[in-house]
C-alpha cells in the first residue's frame, strides 16, 4: 500500500503485484524487455519440436499455463519461464523429470505426473513427430507387435472394402502398400499423414456401403409391399410374399436372406412346373369347346337339311298319283331320318363325352392352381426331406421355448451343415446329392429322441431343437450321430457314399430368439469346419 501511495498508482490488482514484487526483491512483471525476452523465447519453443516436447503437446501445456495464472501476472510469468525452460532442456526425460521432481514448476496442479506418464509410455507411439524416437521409446518386444497390429488393421479394413471387379479395392491397394512401408521405414510423419487420409476415405466408402445396405433393405421393404398390393387376395404369390415380409421385418441377416433366396427359388421352380401343366389342361379345354361348337354346327346344318327335305317329301306326298311313288318317297324318308337320327345320337354321345372331358380339365387347372398355392404358403415341411422346413421350424421353435421358459430347463440348438456337398453334387449329380439330403434327415429324425425337432433350414443345412438338454449333452448328441454316419449313409449303384456334416451347438438362453440362438451356433459350425469338418463344436 505504501509503495502504490508513493508511486502515485491506482489500487488495481496489477499495480498490487507489480508493487509486491518489487517489495520482495522480484524482478518487476511489467519489465518489458523480459517480457519480451520470454515471448521469444516462447515463439523459438513453439518452432521448434523435440523428443518430448511435440508441438501439440507444447501448446497444450502453454494453454494450461495461461489457463491456470491469468489473474496472477508475476506468476505467469514465472511459470512460463518454468515451461520454457523444461522445452529447451532436451531430452525430454529430463524436463520432465524436473517438472516432476521440482513442485515450484507446477506446469498446471497434478500434470507433471501425467506429462512424465505420457513420454515414458507413449500410448500412440506414431503420433510423435519424430519416429526414431517413438521407436526408441518402445521395448524392443513392443516393436514386432505394433508392425502386426497395423498390418492386421490395415488388412481389416482393406477387407471391408468393396472388390472392384475382380482385383481389391484401390483404397485396399493403397493401404497395403502403405502399411507396409510403415513396417519397414517405421512410422514417419508423410507416411502417417497419407494413412489418415486413406482411412478418411475409406470411412467414406464404408459409410456409404452401409446406407446402400439400408437403401437394399427399404427397397426390399417397398417391393414387398407393391406385390401385396397388386397381388389378389387368394393369388398363388400371397405366401412368398408373406415370407418375403416376415423376413424383413426380422431384420437383415445373411444367413435368414439366404434361405429366403433359397426358398423362394424352390418354390418358383416348383410353380413353374405346376404352371407349365396348367397352361396345357388350359389349352386342351380350349381346344374341346372349338370341338364341341363345330359339332354343333354340323348337328345344326344336317338337321337344317333334314327340315328342307321334309318340306320337300310333303310336296310329293301331296302331288304322289300313285301308291308305288308314295312307298317310294316313305322309304327315302325313313332312310334320311334314321341317317339324322344317327347322326344326332353319334354327335350326342360325342358331346356327352367332351363335356365330361372337359369338366375333367377345367377341375384340374382348379386342382392345379390350388397346388400353385399350397406350394406358395409352403406348409410347415419341405417337401423333399419330409421334415419341417424353416416355417415348421419356427413353430417347434416357440413351443419348446415356452416349455423351456415354463419349467426352465435346458434348451440346445444345433446347427448342421453337409460337409462338402457342392463336391458330392458335381460328382454324383444332384440327384444323388437330393438323396442324401432325404437319407441324412431320415437318419438324423430317426436317430434322435420323438420330443427333439429337425428341419431343414435350407440349402443343405439342417436345425436340430434338442428340449431338456444341456449343451454338452448336445454337443455328444451330435458327435455320436457323426461316429454313426461313418459307415456310409446310402447306397448309390451299390456303393455305400460318405456323407458326413459338421454342427455347431449353443445353449438357447430363456426367452432368446432363434435368430440370435442360430448366429452362435454359426459360429460353432465354422469353426468346426475350420478345424477340420465331420465334429461339433460348442458356441
Ligand atoms: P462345406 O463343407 O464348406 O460346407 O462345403 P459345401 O460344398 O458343402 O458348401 P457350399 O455351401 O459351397 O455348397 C453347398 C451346395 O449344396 C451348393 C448347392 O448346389 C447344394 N445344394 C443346396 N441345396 C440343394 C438341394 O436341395 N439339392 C442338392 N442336390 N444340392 C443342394
Ligand atoms: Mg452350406
Ligand atoms: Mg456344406
Amino acid at each position: 500500500m505504501r509503495r502504490l501511495a508513493l508511486d502515485k498508482l491506482e489500487p488495481t490488482p496489477e499495480n498490487y503485484a507489480r508493487a509486491y514484487a518489487r517489495e520482495a526483491g522480484e524482478p518487476a512483471a511489467n519489465d518489458g524487455a523480459a517480457i519480451a525476452a520470454l515471448i521469444e523465447r516462447i515463439v523459438r519453443g513453439l518452432e521448434r519440436s523435440s523428443k518430448g516436447w511435440t508441438s501439440a503437446r507444447k501448446k497444450e501445456s502453454l494453454q494450461r499455463v495461461l489457463d491456470g495464472s491469468r489473474s496472477d501476472a508475476r506468476r505467469l510469468q514465472q511459470r512460463l519461464t518454468q515451461l520454457v525452460g523444461s522445452w529447451d532442456s532436451d531430452p525430454a526425460a529430463v524436463a520432465v523429470n524436473e517438472a516432476a521432481d521440482e513442485p515450484a514448476v507446477d506446469v498446471g496442479a497434478g500434470e507433471a505426473a501425467d506429462e512424465s506418464a505420457r513420454t515414458e509410455q507413449p500410448i500412440m507411439p506414431f503420433l510423435a513427430d519424430d519416429p526414431a524416437a517413438s521407436l526408441t521409446a518402445l521395448t524392443p518386444e513392443a516393436a514386432p507387435a505394433w508392425r502386426g497390429v497395423v498390418t492386421t488393421l490395415g488388412a481389416t479394413v482393406g477387407q471391408a472394402l468393396p472388390v472392384q471387379g475382380d482385383s481389391p479395392h484401390e483404397i485396399a491397394q493403397a493401404l497395403a502398400a502403405l502399411t507396409a512401408s510403415i513396417t519397414t521405414e517405421g512410422p514417419t510423419a508423410p507416411l502417417i499423414e497419407a494413412l489418415e487420409l486413406l482411412c478418411q476415405r475409406a470411412a467414406v466408402v464404408l459409410q456409404h456401403r452401409h446406407h446402400l445396405l439400408e437403401q437394399l433393405g427399404a427397397l426390399c421393404s417397398e417391393l414387398t409391399a407393391s406385390l401385396t398390393d397388386l397381388a389378389e387376395n387368394d393369388s398363388w404369390a400371397q405366401g412368398q410374399v408373406a415370407l418375403m415380409r416376415e423376413t424383413i421385418d426380422e431384420g437383415l441377416s445373411a444367413r435368414g436372406v439366404r434361405a429366403v433366396s433359397e426358398l423362394l427359388r424352390g418354390t418358383r421352380e416348383r410353380q413353374g412346373q405346376v404352371r407349365a401343366e396348367r397352361e396345357q389342361a388350359r389349352d386342351s379345354l380350349k381346344g374341346m369347346i372349338h370341338l364341341m361348337l363345330s359339332e354343333l354346327d354340323e348337328l345344326g346344318s344336317q338337321t337344317g337339311n333334314f327340315h328342307a327335305s321334309v318340306g320337300r317329301y310333303a310336296e310329293v306326298i301331296a302331288n304322289a298319283d300313285s301308291l308305288e311313288s308314295l312307298a317310294g318317297v316313305v322309304r327315302e324318308m325313313v332312310v334320311e331320318s334314321r341317317s339324322v337320327q344317327a347322326l344326332v345320337r353319334q354327335t350326342q354321345a360325342r358331346l356327352h363325352d367332351e363335356n365330361d372331358k372337359a369338366r375333367g380339365l377345367a377341375a384340374r387347372v382348379d386342382e392345379l392352381e390350388g397346388e400353385m398355392r399350397r406350394l406358395s404358403e409352403e406348409a410347415t415341411t419341405d417337401p423333399l426331406t419330409r421334415i419341417a422346413n424353416r416355417r415348421g421350424l419356427m413353430q417347434a421353435f416357440e413351443t419348446l421355448s415356452a416349455g423351456q421358459q415354463r419349467s426352465g430347463t435346458a434348451l440346445s440348438v444345433g446347427l448342421l451343415d453337409i460337409d462338402n456337398f457342392k463336391r458330392l453334387n458335381d460328382e454324383l449329380g444332384h440327384s444323388v446329392g437330393d438323396e442324401a439330403l432325404k437319407a441324412l434327415a431320415a437318419v438324423v429324425g430317426k436317430t434322435l429322441r420323438p420330443t427333439d425337432v429337425v428341419a431343414r433350414y435350407g440349402g443343405e443345412e439342417f436345425v436340430v431343437l434338442l428340449p431338456d438338454t444341456p449343451v454338452e449333452e448336445g454337443q455328444q448328441i451330435l458327435t455320436r450321430l457323426q461316429r454313426s454316419l461313418t459307415g456310409g449313409l446310402f447306397l448309390h449303384e451299390q456303393r455305400n457314399v460318405l456323407v458326413t456334416f459338421s454342427a455347431g451347438v449353443t445353449a438357447c438362453r430363456e426367452g432368446e430368439r432363434i435368430e440370435a440362438a442360430l448366429e452362435r451356433a454359426d459360429q460353432g459350425l465354422y469353426e468346426a469346419k475350420r478345424t477340420g469338418k465331420n465334429r461339433t463344436c460348442l458356441a
